[in-house]
């Protein structure tokens, strides 16, 4: 079996607000493989997110890791000061925000700003390397060369957000976190960078967590999916594992809420309530409000993080049959 080269193991964290403590990740484990692609799935405020925000630890001031550890080729990152973790950050692990594309500086040329950043983050920067490290990262995405000497306003928004995974490249990333990456672009666009950014991590045989709360393009670009519910991950397995036989009720409400483009025509499912609050999330499983299956423990007690063979896990008291 191959080594991780990211383990994360009972991550929490807390946003203290003045209403007070919020849980936003709540004891989360999973691993990464160099080379394999993690989609990490669930609604909106499940705690995804912050999830990657605590990998790169780019916390706000109000945030706080509680407990667990994300160890990066075996260094714990949780104890490191903020100079240490420097180190790793973008180098070792980088990620492409939601609507960066909207974040690039409008009065420096595209390819000076890619530059600037790999100035900013590497040890050995030299000014004639990096520009044509940056042509290289071009032609990769899909971008002819001579756009290093334009301004982001003259590119559409489908260039702008290549021209960001090519940024997020620039230091040569064992690890790239792309939260929602295309989610500003026009279907047709996404799919093809969708396409493009998974050729492009099987080529560099980078690890790469794919943050989405839509299941069919985690789909796409995942070898394995994590199901994430109010801070918890409540399901992981392999993609055709999972899309074929859901354990929690949770991963399949959310299957039947998104149209199949492979499978028979269906009628779509509307996952009934809504997310609890994580400032009071309910005892037991979170799920439960929500579970057409909650019995008196779920209520009560949180379930285990079960495996159920070939890498098959779920957090369930009455795990789903077939
Ligand atoms: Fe539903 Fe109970 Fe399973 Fe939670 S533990 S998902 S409430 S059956």
């Amino acid at each position: 079996m191959t080594e991780p080269i990211l383990y994360v193991d009972d991550l929490t964290m807390h946003y203290t607000t003045r209403a007070g403590d919020v849980s936003a990740v709540d004891n989360v484990s999973f691993t990464l493989t160099k080379g394999e692609s993690l989609g990490l799935v669930g609604e909106s405020g499940c705690g995804k997110t912050s999830v990657a925000i605590c990998l790169l630890k780019l916390l706000p001031d109000n945030a706080r890791i509680k407990g667990g550890h994300i160890y990066l080729d075996g260094v714990d990152l949780v104890p490191l000061s903020e100079e240490q973790v420097r180190r790793y950050r973008w180098r070792r692990i980088s990620m492409i925000f939601q609507a960066a594309m909207n974040s690039l500086n409008p009065v420096y040329k595209v390819g000076d700003q890619i530059v600037e950043a790999m100035e900013t983050h590497l040890e050995n920067f030299s000014y004639p390397a990096a520009r044509e490290k940056v042509a290289e990262l071009f032609r990769l995405v899909g971008l002819d060369p001579a756009l290093m000497e334009q301004y982001p306003h003259e590119y559409s928004g489908g260039m702008r957000q290549r021209a960001v995974i090519a940024m997020a490249l620039a230091c040569d990333p064992d690890i790239i976190i792309a939260d929602e990456p295309t989610t500003a672009l026009d279907v047709i666009v996404q799919d093809r960078i969708l396409k493009e950014l998974r050729a492009i991590q099987q080529k560099l045989n980078m690890g790469m967590i794919y943050i989405s709360h839509d299941i069919a393009v985690i789909a796409e670009v995942s070898d394995c999916v994590g199901v994430m519910y109010a801070g918890r991950l409540v399901e992981k397995a392999c993609t055709e594992e999972i899309f074929h036989h859901p354990i929690h009720p949770y991963t399949a409400g959310l299957m039947s809420a998104f149209p199949s483009i492979v499978g028979p025509k269906r009628e779509l499912t509307m996952l009934p309530g809504e997310p609890p609050d994580l400032l009071n999330p309910p005892p037991g499983c979170r799920f439960h409000p929500r579970c057409p299956y909650a019995t008196e423990i779920c209520r009560e007690q949180v379930p285990e993080f079960k495996d159920y063979g070939g890498d098959h896990f779920a957090a369930c008291w009455h795990p789903l049959e077939g």
